[in-house]
């Protein structure tokens, strides 16, 4: 059996910042990733904003993970020539309800560290983005957008240079915990067994599953595992914005919002959608709850520009009812195993968090 010191599970967004942490910390790391190649999965299919982090429970570990990523990736994306602009986002009010709910948002945004919004008349908003129909705004001056392939790829660049070491068409089949290390089975064709010190579960929407195969994790610390849907329609009209736009949130969800990729195209959504499976399809149907909400913050979008676009799957740990939910980073003394990490429940913000989920993950290796 080979012995290496860590082995990642999972080559997404999270897996390759956390190899990258483990590498340039003088690590002997190999991932395995069961595709191709990397972030084959929710890591592509996702909106690329950095998130300001304004929603998230005070105190959680999104709110910290959130706020401390995002100045994080920035710093990264400048350094490492990783396309991103920082374009700013208007959370638009369209009633007097949703106006009084500005100055709510704002302080919660303050309490997780975020204290640059800033409350926006209708006149003001318009200003910047004269096709806005709003009664007032909040501008987000911290959000962006990032490439999130080019970042992949320059994380995967970094731990490679540092030392790490990649398989693809690899799946861990099962492990066992042994006092002290972990024995893992992986490899589709070709069986490979190897022996670790650490074993970083970060296996997505896999990660339940995984954990659930390493022989001697108690089942009791594995959180369920639900899937949330979400479905993109991009604009086939040019949309006259420059910032994201978002509606204030409802219940449940962000709303459907408008999001810009680097060339400047418009997509819309992602929706919430609870399923039992995985299936990546649109349903073009949904486009009807899509038009009347848009149109409440953009009324000149036209009949028929919306086509279905692409998905992503939220890797959700808990049922519908509860919504709400906080990443779940298990070490050691969580699980009582020695040499294991799992990252469960890694939804939105993980890409803007991933460099802070990577230091994390990394301080808990060396605790
Ligand atoms: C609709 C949607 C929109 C989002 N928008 C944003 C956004 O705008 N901003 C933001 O910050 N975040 C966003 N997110 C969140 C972000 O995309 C995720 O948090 C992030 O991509 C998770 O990365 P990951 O590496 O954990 O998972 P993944 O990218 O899924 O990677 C997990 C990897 O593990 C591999 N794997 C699974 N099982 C095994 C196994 N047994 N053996 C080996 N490999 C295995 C998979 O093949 C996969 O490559 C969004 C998420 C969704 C779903």
């Amino acid at each position: 059996m080979e012995k290496v010191e860590c082995v990642v599970v999972g080559a997404g967004v999270i897996g390759l910042a956390v190899a990258r942490r483990l590498a340039q910390s003088g690590r002997e790391v190999i991932v395995l990733e069961a595709a191709e190649g990397i972030g084959t999965i929710t890591s592509s299919r996702n909106s690329e904003v950095i998130h300001a982090g304004i929603y998230y429970r005070a105190g959680s570990l999104m709110a910290r993970m959130c706020v401390s990523g995002k100045h994080a990736l920035y710093s990264y994306c400048r350094e490492q020539g990783v396309p991103h602009r920082n374009c700013g986002k208007l959370i638009v009010a369209t009633t007097p309800a949703e106006t009084e709910k500005l100055a709510s948002i704002r302080a919660h945004a303050e309490a997780n560290g975020v204290a640059d919004l800033q409350v926006l008349s209708g006149e003001a908003a318009r200003a910047m983005e004269p096709a806005l129909s709003c009664e007032a705004a909040l501008l987000s001056p911290s959000t962006g957008i990032v490439d999130s392939h080019a970042y992949m790829l320059a994380l995967r660049g970094n731990a490679e240079d540092a030392g790490a070491a990649f398989a693809f068409h690899t799946p861990l089949l099962g492990a066992r915990a042994r006092g002290g290390h972990v024995e893992i089975d992986a490899g589709g064709e070709t069986p490979m067994s190897l022996s670790c010190k650490l074993l970083v579960n970060a296996a997505g929407l896999g990660a339940t599953t995984v954990a659930r195969s390493i022989d001697g994790m108690p089942v009791e610390k594995i959180p369920p595992a639900y899937l949330a849907k979400g479905n993109y329609f991009s604009c086939a009209a040019r949309a006259p914005f420059s910032h994201l736009i978002y509606p204030v949130p409802e219940p449940g969800g962000l709303g459907v919002h408008l999001t810009l990729d680097m060339a400047g195209q418009a997509r819309f959504g992602p929706d919430v959608e609870w399923v039992d499976s995985i299936d990546y399809a649109v349903d073009p149907v949904r486009a009807e709850r899509f038009y009347p909400a848009i149109r409440r913050y953009w009324p000149a979008l036209p009949d028929g520009a919306l086509m279905p676009s692409y998905s992503g799957m939220r890797p959700k740990i808990v049922p519908p009812a509860v919504a709400v939910q906080d990443f779940l980073i298990q070490g050691p003394k969580d699980h009582g195993i020695d040499g294991l990490i799992n990252l469960f429940g890694i939804e939105s913000p993980g890409l803007t968090s991933s460099l802070a989920i990577a230091d994390y993950v990394g301080d808990l290796a060396e605790a």
